[in-house]
């Protein structure tokens, strides 16, 4: 069948992927090439087991990078506790490591298959699952482009993020995001020096309201992410605006202040949001990764979990082979749980993100501090690995 897939970035590049070998692809992403902006992420879990099934596992940890761990510090500088990541590696069985986000779309574009269409600068505009609107024969779906044209397909995906503009035609009343009350504002700069100064620790501050960090993303790049609690019933997308995040950030550390005086002028901003459907397909319309279940960065899985899903959507349509919508329901019905654990352990620790008073900043040192005796490490390593 002929498939369109509506958005190149993790999700879109890892569904192509899969489902290429069988039918005919299509990825329109509304960005004019591949996105550098992104920050580290962990990645393992589902998303590691199934790049291992897609045989995409050792071009990822090519990208990748183990850290040794976290270093905590106050505005001053000193340093106030310290994570090492050894024992969720240990955890994990070795099935863990970090990677830049723009490295998984790099990973995921060097081992698309040639067959796939991927058509950048192509923004989709309007989604209509033909079927549903009667019109005559096999029931189609149709995606209007910026351009004025418009494709039909045996299958649309929604690929495009947690502000999917199609999850209110799949579930009327959920298009809006689920926001958690916080900002994400995060970029990669050119900064050798920092960077050798950063080594094998990411720097995180300990501070109240907003919080920074700071790593060598290799030898030559510091990567950094910046957040701040921000009104929950706040929706909309901010503008990225390089002066405000300077002056909202300084004084978090010398460090932090050193990357931010690189802020470039565009960068990735905005709220830490959730995505909620109670449905994920309608007809031949069907939302994957973000789109459908985004976690937000508080669950740390949002990639991983892009990746596995995209993987359990392709196992699902292969399984039920012509009877498409079965297919549909069938990914829903495997996949959903997943999804909705990891929702759920992101909410857990929104509260804890950032931290809102002197008080709370002093439990999460003492609980850090519990965390470094002997076994403890182990344990709470133990259950994130789990999770
Ligand atoms: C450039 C970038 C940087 C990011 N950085 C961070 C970060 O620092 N912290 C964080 O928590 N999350 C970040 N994310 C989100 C994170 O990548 C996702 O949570 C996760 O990887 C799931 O991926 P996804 O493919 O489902 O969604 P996304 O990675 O969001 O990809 C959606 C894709 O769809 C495209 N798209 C959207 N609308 C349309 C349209 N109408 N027509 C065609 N294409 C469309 C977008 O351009 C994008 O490439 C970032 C996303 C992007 C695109």
């Amino acid at each position: 069948m002929d498939v369109l897939l509506l958005g190149g970035g993790i999700t879109g590049l890892a569904l192509a992927h899969e489902l290429a070998p069988a039918h005919d692809v299509t990825v329109l992403e509304a960005a004019p090439g591949p996105r550098g902006g992104g920050y580290m992420i962990d990645f393992f879990g589902p998303g590691f087991v199934a790049a291992e099934r897609m045989g995409l596992l050792e071009e990822l940890r090519s990208r990748g990078h183990v850290f040794e761990g976290v270093r905590y510090a106050a505005p001053d500088g000193t340093e106030t506790g310290r994570i090492d990541v050894g024992p969720l590696v240990a955890a994990a069985g070795g099935r863990y490591f970090s990677i830049l986000r723009p490295e998984v779309e790099l990973g995921l574009l060097a081992a698309l298959p040639a067959s796939v269409q991927l058509r950048y600068g192509a923004r989709v505009e309007a989604v209509r699952d033909a079927g549903l609107e009667g019109a005559a024969g096999s029931r189609r779906a149709a995606v209007e482009l910026a351009d004025g044209s418009t494709l039909d397909a045996d299958l649309v995906v929604a690929c495009d993020g947690v502000r999917s503009a199609v999850r209110e035609l799949v579930a009327p009343g959920h298009g809006a995001i689920v926001p958690m009350g916080y900002r994400v504002a995060s970029y990669l700069c050119e900064d050798p020096q920092l960077a050798a100064e950063l080594g094998e620790r990411m720097l995180m501050t300990d501070t109240v309201g907003r919080v920074g960090w700071a790593y060598a993303a290799d030898a030559q790049r510091v990567g950094v992410m910046l957040a701040e609690r921000v009104d929950p019933a706040r929706t909309a997308r901010p503008v990225p605006d390089r002066g405000r995040l300077q002056r909202a950030f300084a004084g978090l550390h010398p460090q932090v202040d050193r990357a931010l005086a690189h802020a470039p002028e565009s960068f990735y901003d905005d709220l830490v949001a959730q995505a909620v459907a109670p449905r994920w397909s309608r007809g031949r319309v069907v939302l994957a990764g973000d789109a459908a279940h985004a976690p937000s960065l508080l669950a740390g899985q949002g990639t991983s979990l892009a990746i596995a899903g995209a993987e359990a959507l392709a196992r699902s349509l292969r399984a039920t082979g012509p009877h498409v919508e079965a297919g549909l329901a069938e990914y829903e019905r495997r996949w959903r749980p997943t999804a909705e654990r990891v929702q759920r352990a992101g909410r857990r620790s929104a509260s804890f993100f950032t931290p809102s008073s002197r008080a709370q900043l002093r439990l999460q040192q003492i609980a850090r501090r519990a965390l470094s005796l002997p076994g403890a490490s182990r344990l709470a390593a133990r259950s994130i690995a789990a999770a």
